[in-house]
């Protein structure tokens, strides 16, 4: 069985992905060429943004929205301790300070009214600038943005959305990657659109902002190749991965139909025994981890190593919240209870379009009975 369901994918798809890959070495031009031109105008399109910028990763997605803002030193960013490192990493690789703010416990996402709170400690405190918030739609979930955005525009802050797994949601009708200022996703090959290697996007709506991004894109480029008019980066998307990306696109949203498929029957069989997932009237998730969650570590821990002792591929995202990283031990955190609770709790299941009926009963049988044996354990103690 697999995690993540690349293999599977490739089975359905290899015709086109060979030949689109072929005809890209054909044509001979493999940076910024009609592949990623293409490939810009569908994912705008499908957001129902105005500009999107191809670039070489979800990383370089978020960096360079901070940069096109000119964040740096002496100002603050504040973003959840529960997400992938990239998302803090971005704000500290601009010179600037990342602030964590706790999650909710049930969505995983940043507490807005938290947010309130430690924004105003901020300020209170004046030794930072608060200039941004990064929201994570964490494991596919959106963020609550309409109350992230009145606080940001209360604030005067900067509001980007890290869709990185959550591209193909929706909430309130709008896609992901269309809330905020900015929007960066990435196309790594486990995220739900994923390519194969390293590649991202960025969306916004302003032209002036669309202009920045894509000449920081390129070594800070003006009009001229060799006109550098700030300093930029080489985050660009090639025109391979672009061309596989647009024959992904195809097929997209029937896979995540089939990943709401995959979760129902999920909730299903596992409701009444673990925490799934909720579900939301006013939001679809993408599903890029099907996360539950365990009343202790010990119980996760048990079911985890047990699961994957019998060939059944579970992971735990994430293990240790951003406050806690042996790299963020300089910086002088508050505690954040949910973040710490979730990451002792959770355990991420195989997720993907392509799984069967009978896959999903061999993860829950098994699942249910490691509880049992748990139990039994337990009792005998
Ligand atoms: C994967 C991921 C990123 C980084 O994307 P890369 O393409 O791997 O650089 C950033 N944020 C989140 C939440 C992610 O899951």
């Amino acid at each position: 069985m697999e995690f993540s369901g690349l293999n599977a994918q490739y089975e359905r798809l290899q015709e086109e992905l060979k030949s689109a890959v072929v005809s890209v070495l054909d044509r001979g031009q493999f940076i910024l060429g009609d592949e990623v031109n293409r490939l810009e105008q569908n994912l705008a399109q499908y957001v129902g943004r105005k500009h999107c910028i191809a670039v070489s990763s979800g990383t370089d997605a978020l960096l360079m929205c901070l940069m096109a803002e000119g964040i740096g030193k002496g100002d603050c960013v504040l973003t959840t301790p529960f997400t992938f490192f990239a998302t803090a990493e971005a704000i500290s690789l601009t010179g600037a300070t990342p602030v964590f703010v706790d999650i909710n416990p049930d969505t995983y996402n940043i507490d807005p009214y938290c947010l309130g709170i430690v924004i105003k400690r901020i300020k209170r405190e004046g030794l930072l600038t608060p200039r941004a918030v990064i929201a994570v739609d964490l494991f596919g979930l959106p963020a609550e943005y309409e109350k992230l955005e009145n606080i940001c525009s209360q604030h005067n802050l900067v509001l980007i959305e890290d869709a990185a797994q959550s591209f193909g949601a929706q909430r309130n009708n709008r896609k992901t990657c269309s809330f905020g200022k900015y929007a960066a996703t990435s196309f790594f090959p486990a995220k739900p659109l994923g390519c194969y290697g390293d590649g991202g996007a960025v969306f916004c709506d302003c032209d002036e902002v669309a202009e920045i991004l894509r000449s920081i894109r390129v070594h800070g480029q003006g009009e001229n190749k060799y006109d550098n008019l700030r300093i930029g980066l080489n985050a660009r998307l090639d025109e391979i991965q672009a061309a596989i990306l647009n024959v992904k696109l195809k097929v997209f949203d029937s896979e995540i139909q089939e990943r709401q498929r995959v979760a129902n029957s999920y909730k299903n069989l596992l409701n009444n025994i673990v925490k799934t997932p909720r579900e939301y009237n006013s939001l679809t998730n993408a599903y890029a981890q099907y996360t539950i969650a365990f009343r202790d570590k010990a119980l996760r821990d048990f079911i985890y190593n047990g699961l994957l002792a019998q060939g059944i591929p579970c992971n735990i995202y994430y293990p240790t919240p951003l406050h806690l990283q042996p790299a963020y031990s300089d910086l002088q955190f508050h505690t954040m209870p949910n973040a710490e609770y979730a990451s002792e709790r959770v355990l991420s299941l195989p997720m993907h379009a392509y799984l069967t009926q009978q896959d999903i009963q061999l993860v829950c049988s098994a699942l249910k009975e490691l509880l049992s044996q748990f139990e039994r354990e337990s009792d005998n103690k």
